[in-house]
């Protein structure tokens, strides 16, 4: 796994060039440089970088996938996308894929009534703004506020409660309105874990009967002309292309009867989101069985089908991927802080004059290992270690002989995995797993990744450089929170190696990629560490440099955290002053720096920086 699966997960935005990861664009500048640059204005802990490139290439792809698509099956209706706000709000992500997005007319999806003015303030002139979810008569009235300001906005009922409050609406402003769209309940189920967001005990959408009423309610309000697009959404990371499928024949059919009954200005069906990404780092586990291509033509093809053979146009045709879209601008890199087991080293051997004997073995069988013995060996050393643990219990070897037989067969250990390399597989992965190396890694899962806590998704990870060397630790990774869930551990159907590393000696960074979707808004401040420091990298091609970091936000300091909560942070701080002042355990000159170092801890953010080279 020398590449960690770049081949598999990375679409070709990065590359391994000299020993780093880099970026495959302008003048491939490395992570781990675009990391020291950024520390050297003295920022420590996790740092996330944004790639703006990196939005354009998702949506380029989209577009040009159905542009293909609608050549080759010369389909007559439109192709358009928003971008579901909810995948993520934050603005470095948003507004650079606002104008990324111009030119394609690429629009916006709101699903609550902050996402929603979001849109209407930042949406590109003329492009789509969909709006799904629950809505009370508040929202309703934004939405007509949009249309007012002369959005092309396309408001989504989820329910007929909801359509009432449309026509009231209506009676009550003013002459330009928003479009009606409405969200089917498909009998073919949603998928996997969002199984909820589709299918027929969906928490959304109209059942056929309530269709019907509505289209009834609409002519009778004189409304039907507004009703221009149904809508449906099966879930995200929709991982086999078939639900998809069913769902296409399913509304495709809906829309055609629904134009039947006089619904002539229905053109558009809104597939919702879905498209999934790969996050796999293993061949053997795949997580999509389809390409963006596939998906584009199937769609087509199957909505031209349904059309020609009930003799309806063919429909405009809107999607809301948004994971597709955003996973892969965003990059998470974390700095190892420790190893846990660090003493493992040669030097840190303390063999007595006199041995017991079966560490005078470990020693020569670490001293004799080669590649011909390597396996034969690496079983004996295990055998002597289990002997000689048990020989410590009943008291017959001390403290220093346990010692030495940790470092020595941890040694052994080391050696032996070198030398076999992919043969042993699963016998090196069984010894991997009891010897695994816990590295701890200055950030937050719960923050920065918490899916993984959460719903069990595992995002690509490796070390930013010395990809040269091959790694020698089977590696579990450490959060640094006080959580025990905060831990990726080492698992051998996915097993991460990584090097040996003395943080002391040089820094050490992992990344985490594809958290672009879902893990920033998700993120949870549990112990209190809040939104890692960002930054913006625009590779451009006549940059002298190669490109420019932008943007850099720095990780929101404790005072303001605590603010978050609602604590009254001058209360906080006169607390802490008083009770300095108030000590009679140190003298005047001491007080005063107590203070000034107080000051700048609140005015600090929460990671840590104190071990190694974070110490610099
Ligand atoms: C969440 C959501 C999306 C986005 O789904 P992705 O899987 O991220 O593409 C699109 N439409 C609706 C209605 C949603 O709820």
């Amino acid at each position: 796994m020398a590449n960690y699966g770049l081949n598999i997960w990375g679409n070709n935005n990065f590359i391994i060039e000299n020993g780093k990861v880099c970026v495959n664009k302008g003048i491939k500048p490395a992570l781990y440089d675009i990391v020291e640059e950024i520390r050297e204005d003295g920022i420590r802990g996790p740092i996330l970088l944004r790639f703006p490139h990196l939005i354009k290439k998702q949506i380029d792809l989209i577009y040009n996938s159905f542009r293909k698509a609608k050549v080759e099956f010369h389909y007559e209706g439109s192709f358009n996308a928003v971008y579901p706000l909810k995948v993520n709000q934050y603005p470095g992500f948003v507004k650079n894929l606002v104008e990324v997005g111009k030119p394609y007319g690429y629009g916006l999806e709101a699903g609550s009534k902050a996402e929603l003015l979001l849109a209407m303030s930042y949406n590109n002139d003329g492009a789509p703004i969909t709006v799904n979810g629950f809505k009370d008569k508040e929202m309703i009235n934004i939405g007509f506020i949009a249309a007012e300001m002369g959005h092309n906005i396309t408001l989504t009922i989820e329910g007929l409660n909801e359509l009432e409050s449309i026509i009231e609406t209506v009676n009550e402003r003013f002459k330009p309105k928003p479009n009606i769209g409405l969200r089917i309940r498909l009998h073919s189920s949603g998928i996997g874990i969002w199984a909820k967001s589709g299918g027929i005990n969906s928490k959304f959408g109209l059942t056929s009967t309530e269709l019907i009423k509505a289209i009834n309610m609409l002519k009778e309000a004189n409304l039907l002309d507004s009703f221009t697009m149904i809508h449906f959404h099966i879930g995200s990371q929709i991982t086999d292309i078939n639900p998809l499928k069913k769902a296409l024949r399913e509304a495709g059919n809906i829309y055609a009867e629904l134009r039947k009954m006089g619904a002539k200005n229905l053109r558009a069906i809104n597939l919702g989101g879905g498209l999934a990404i790969e996050y796999s780092q293993y061949k053997n586990t795949p997580s999509r069985n389809y390409t963006l291509a596939e998906y584009a033509n199937d769609v087509v093809f199957l909505l031209k089908t349904i059309a020609n053979q009930k003799q309806e146009i063919e429909p405009d045709i809107f999607i809301e991927s948004g994971r597709y879209i955003a996973a892969s601008h965003a990059v998470l890199v974390a700095p190892v802080l420790e190893l846990f087991s660090q003493e493992y080293t040669e030097g840190k051997l303390q063999l007595k004059k006199e041995n017991p004997p079966l560490i005078t073995e470990l020693y020569e069988l670490f001293k004799a290992i080669k590649p011909s013995n390597a396996l034969e060996y690496l079983h004996d050393s295990i055998d002597h270690m289990e002997s000689l643990l048990t020989l410590f219990d009943l008291g017959y070897i001390d403290l220093q002989d346990r010692s030495n037989t940790e470092v020595l067969v941890n040694l052994i250990i080391k050696k032996a995995v070198g030398m076999l390399g992919d043969k042993h597989y699963t016998e090196i992965m069984d010894i991997q797993e009891r010897v695994q190396e816990r590295y701890l890694v200055n950030f937050s899962m719960f923050q920065s990744l918490p899916d993984y806590w959460g719903i069990d998704q595992s995002f690509p990870v490796m070390p930013l450089d010395r990809l040269d060397e091959p790694p020698t630790r089977s590696a579990s990774l450490w959060d640094i929170t006080c959580d025990s869930d905060g831990e990726i551990g080492f698992s051998p159907e996915n097993p991460l190696f990584l090097h040996d590393v003395d943080v002391a000696e040089r820094n050490y960074f992992l990344g985490f990629f594809l958290v672009g979707a879902y893990q920033e808004v998700l993120g949870m401040k549990h112990n209190l560490f809040t939104h890692p420091t960002e930054a913006v990298i625009r590779i451009e091609d006549g940059e002298e440099r190669g490109y420019k970091i932008e943007g850099l936000l720095e990780s929101q300091c404790i005072q303001d955290i605590l603010e978050d909560l609602d604590y009254d942070v001058r209360e906080i701080q006169d607390n802490l002053y008083d009770r300095i002042e108030n000590s009679n355990l140190i003298d005047d000159r001491q007080r005063k720096h107590i203070l000034g170092e107080i000051y700048l801890f609140l005015n600090d953010n929460g990671y840590l920086k104190t071990i190694g080279k974070e110490n610099e």
